[in-house]
């Protein structure tokens, strides 16, 4: 792999992007926010002053943007990744998008002898800085192989889950379930604390049990001492959800919790919250229990 290329310099993708520099990559970036570039070409990066550039230079492209439009106009659009790249290039897409626009992105760079993978990631930005997230890959599997050594400095672990698509899937059922556990989790500690029993108290009382997970561990801590700073925006896990609901139609297959856990967020929305940590849930249960 001789250069690599990477679009998309915001809370995950400049960690991203420095720990592949870091690991020796040749690496040429791109952002529409230049103090983002800066930062790279200081920490050793090659910069580049548009995405025809980055395309024009790299045989791998990562990107790593918001949503499923920006990654359709970063790509498809005009003086874009795909009117630029050369025939064989590889783009890893490992921004959260909707699994339905990753195999239309696809579909086009194929007619160009171009690959898409889509791996979106898990673990936030301190997983990011650490190199340490948890990769989810769609895709063709020999692209994948050619990517996987350099997936693998940018997170513990690279699995590829199927084919195109798959890898936002994969990532839709990992915020359903996150999703959800945050949900269940405040509607218990409401409970507990209506009923005058220390949420602290119940907290460490089953964490060990059943009912310790993850999400558990990573957001009562937070809660308790009323940090509702990001980590991820409600904005960012309403984005993932709305993305699920659609792909969940689209197949037929209802998911009536997650539609539940959306309103909350919507909520949350509503009353000016949608830059809050989605533990900021909870806030949602107390104001419906008069807390
Ligand atoms: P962000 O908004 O911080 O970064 C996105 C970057 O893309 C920004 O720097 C922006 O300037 C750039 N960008 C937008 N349009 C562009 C364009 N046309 N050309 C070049 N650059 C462009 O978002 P983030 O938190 O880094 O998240 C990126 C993706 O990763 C999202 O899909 C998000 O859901 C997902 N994600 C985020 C987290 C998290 O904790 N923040 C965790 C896991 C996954």
């Amino acid at each position: 792999m001789s250069k690599v290329g990477f679009i998309g310099l915001g809370i995950m993708g400049k960690p991203m992007a420095k720990n592949l520099v870091k690991a020796g990559y040749d690496l040429i970036v791109y952002d529409i926010v230049d103090a983002a570039v800066k930062e790279l070409g200081e920490a050793g990066a090659q910069t580049a002053a548009s995405i025809a550039e980055v395309a024009q230079a790299a045989d791998v492209i990562v990107t790593m943007l918001p949503n499923s439009p920006h990654v359709k106009e970063v790509v498809l659009g005009a003086g874009g990744v795909l009117e630029n790249a050369k025939e064989g290039t590889i783009v890893v897409d490992m921004s959260s998008i909707s699994p339905i626009a990753s195999q239309e992105i696809a579909a086009e760079c194929s007619k160009k002898g171009v690959t898409l993978l889509d791996a979106p990631v898990s673990g936030g930005e301190p997983k990011a800085i650490d190199g340490t997230l948890a990769i989810m890959v769609g895709g063709d599997e020999a692209a994948f192989k050619k990517v996987e050594e350099m997936l693998l400095k940018m997170g513990s672990s690279a699995v590829l889950v199927g084919g195109i698509g798959s890898g936002n899937v994969t990532k839709l059922a990992n915020q359903i379930i996150v999703a959800l556990n945050i949900a269940a989790m405040s509607e218990a500690m409401v409970l507990a604390t209506k009923n005058g029993v220390d949420p602290e108290k119940v907290y460490n009382a089953i964490r060990g049990g059943l009912a310790g997970s993850t999400v558990l561990d990573a957001k009562m801590p937070m809660v308790l001492s009323g940090n509702f700073n990001p980590g991820f925006r409600i904005e960012l896990h309403i984005k993932d959800l709305q993305n699920a609901l659609d792909c969940a139609h689209a197949v037929n297959s209802p998911i009536p919790l997650t539609a539940e856990v959306m309103e909350i967020m919507q909520a949350l929305k509503v009353a000016g919250m949608e830059k809050n940590d989605h533990d900021a849930i909870i806030r949602h249960y107390e104001k419906l229990a008069g807390v």
